[in-house]
This record gives C-alpha cells, structure tokens and sequence, in this order.
C-alpha cells in the first residue's frame, strides 16, 4: 500500500488530468482559511462520476487520502490535505445538467459555482437563493451546509438540496433522496452527506431545490442607538411573521470599517440592514410593518 501506486494507478487513465506540479499542489495546498498551508501529493481532475469512483476505489485499495475541492473559500480548513494525498478539483465537473423548471429544481454536476447556477437560470424566472458571500461550488456548499444573508427567508443547504449522487469512501456510486418533495421511506442519507465535509463520500451530482426570482426587492440600512435595540428589533421582526428575505447585523466597528474602507458615510452605531422579497404590494407592506 503506498500514495506513489495509487497516483501510478490514477495517471493510468487521468493522464494530464493528473498533476504534481509545484504551482498546483500550492494552490490547492492553501485556501480562505487562517490555518497554515498544507499541499497534497497531487491534484486530480476527473470529468465524470465514474472517474470519481475509480480515483476513490484505486486511492482506498492503497490508503491514500482523498480530498474533495470545490473553490477552495471554506474558512475552516476541510479542504486542505493535512495528511497528504490527492485533492480531487471538481472544476471540469461543472454543468448544469437538467432544469425541471415546472418543478423547480435543478439537476447539476457539483464543480458548478451558484453564480454561475444563477446566470443559467436567469430565463426561467426561477433562482437558487443560498448566498454565502463567495462565489462557492454547490458541491462544496452542500459539503459545509452553507447557509447566507438569505437564510432567514430561504434556508441553508439543508434545505435547498432535494437529493445527490455520491460516491462513497470504497468507490461505489449511490444516490440519495429524489426528486419528490416528500418521502418518509428509509434514512434520510442526503441530509447525513450534506454537511459532512467530504468526510462520507465526494458528491457527484445534486438535484437542488429553486424558487421564483421575487417581483419586487426592496432594502433598508437601520442605525440603532445601541446593540440591544437592534436585536429586539430582530427577535420582534421575526415573531411578528413580517417575512424577512435578508436581515444581517451590522456592529459599530464593523459600520467604522465600512466607512473607511469604502466611504459608506454610516453613522458609527450598530445596525441592521434588511431586505424584503415579493410582489410590489406584499413588499410594501412587509416594509411598512418592519418600519
Ligand atoms: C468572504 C466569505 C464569506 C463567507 N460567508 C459565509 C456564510 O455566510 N455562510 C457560510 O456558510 N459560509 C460562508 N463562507 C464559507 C464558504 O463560502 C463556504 O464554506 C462554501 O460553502 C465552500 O464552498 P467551496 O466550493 O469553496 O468548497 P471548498 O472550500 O473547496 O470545500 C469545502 C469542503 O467541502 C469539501 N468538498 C468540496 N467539494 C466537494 C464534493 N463535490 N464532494 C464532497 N466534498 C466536497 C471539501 O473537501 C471541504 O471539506 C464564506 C467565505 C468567504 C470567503
């Protein structure tokens, strides 16, 4: 067993696909995390599911870690490969691969990233909502349970992801879940994968669950004399029902830095600032009663 026969094994059918140059160990060697760089013994870049399985078989049969890697924007350093091995980048597997636009979901492969996602779609009216700031995978989204500013109105990956195709730690290919909005037969394996952080197999394919691109937006920057009247005015939103589709809190520090890094001109106090989604009435309203 040794990481130099399993690479042997993997060049056999990944050729170029398959790197150790110094350049790409690094760059996958190093992510948005503060923790110190940590370069696999090489970078593959499969094209299919079944290439996926193969690295992952010929990788187990000869004990060499295996690392999934969609963007590399996680900040807690579950992409990096502390104990070496191969770093399986999903950006060759990047398409969008079935639009269920009257059901509205989407079936794609998980190296797509959700700007991307949403570029695609913009014909259908229909959006995926997940934003967690970077311009992440889907496959690495679901991996950490990305949640985002839109979480109060939408949820995290946890809910946005209907099923999956992944392949497990022994090279076999599964699937989870489906394309029902309900089922209560057997375990609910997407939602075990789904935050696992690569650590129960590397997702392959995800089925997602998508919404109506909203009528009307409309936002609002709140200045609040302390921190205290900003979080009452969060917990009483919210248990009024008004249906928020964005609010995130923003410190006096935070408001300072904004100023200076980018002249916002907010006064230095805490903040909210807020954003409501739906038809221009529905918008109104929720506004007037957020007011
Ligand atoms: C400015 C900024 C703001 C952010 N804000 C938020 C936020 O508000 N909320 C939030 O949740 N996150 C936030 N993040 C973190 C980050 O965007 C998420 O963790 C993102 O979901 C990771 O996606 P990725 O494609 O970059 O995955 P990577 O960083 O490449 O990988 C993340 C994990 O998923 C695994 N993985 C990747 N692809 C697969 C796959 N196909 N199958 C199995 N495992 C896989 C990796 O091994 C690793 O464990 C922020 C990051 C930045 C830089």
């Amino acid at each position: 067993m040794s990481i130099d026969t399993a690479l042997a094994g993997l060049q056999s059918f990944l050729g170029n696909r398959l790197s150790r140059s110094k350049g790409d160990l690094a760059a996958h060697g190093t992510s948005e995390t503060h923790f110190a760089p940590a370069p696999p013994d090489a970078v593959a870049w499969p094209e299919t599911a079944e290439e996926v399985a193969r690295i992952v078989e010929i990788c187990a049969q000869e004990g060499c870690p295996v690392v999934g890697w969609g963007t590399g924007t996680s900040l807690e350093a579950q992409s990096l490969a502390v104990r070496g091995g191969v770093v399986v980048d999903f950006a060759r597997m990047n398409k969008v691969l079935q639009v269920n636009a009257e059901d509205m979901n989407v079936v794609v492969q998980p190296g797509l990233t959700r700007e991307a996602l949403n570029r695609e779609l913009r014909a259908t009216g229909l959006f995926f909502p997940v934003d967690p700031g970077a311009d992440a995978s889907l496959g690495g989204m679901a991996s950490t349970r990305a949640s985002g500013t839109t979480t109060v109105r939408y949820g995290t990956m946890r809910d946005g992801v209907m099923a999956l195709q992944v392949v497990l730690g022994d090279g076999r290919l599964i699937r989870t879940g489906s394309r029902a909005r309900k089922s209560s037969t057997g375990y609910d394996l997407t939602a075990l994968i789904v935050g696992s952080e690569g650590t129960l197999g590397l997702i392959t394919e995800l089925t997602l669950r998508l919404h109506g691109v909203p009528e009307a937006v409309s936002s609002a920057v709140c200045a609040f004399a302390d921190m205290e009247g900003a979080v009452n005015a969060v917990i009483e939103t919210i248990q009024s029902g008004v249906e928020m589709a964005r609010i995130e809190f923003v410190d006096a520090a935070t408001a300072r830095a904004f100023n200076l890094h980018a002249g916002a001109d907010m006064p230095e106090k805490p903040h909210l600032l807020v954003e409501f989604h739906g038809s221009p009435t529905a918008v109104a309203e929720q506004a007037a009663l957020f007011g």
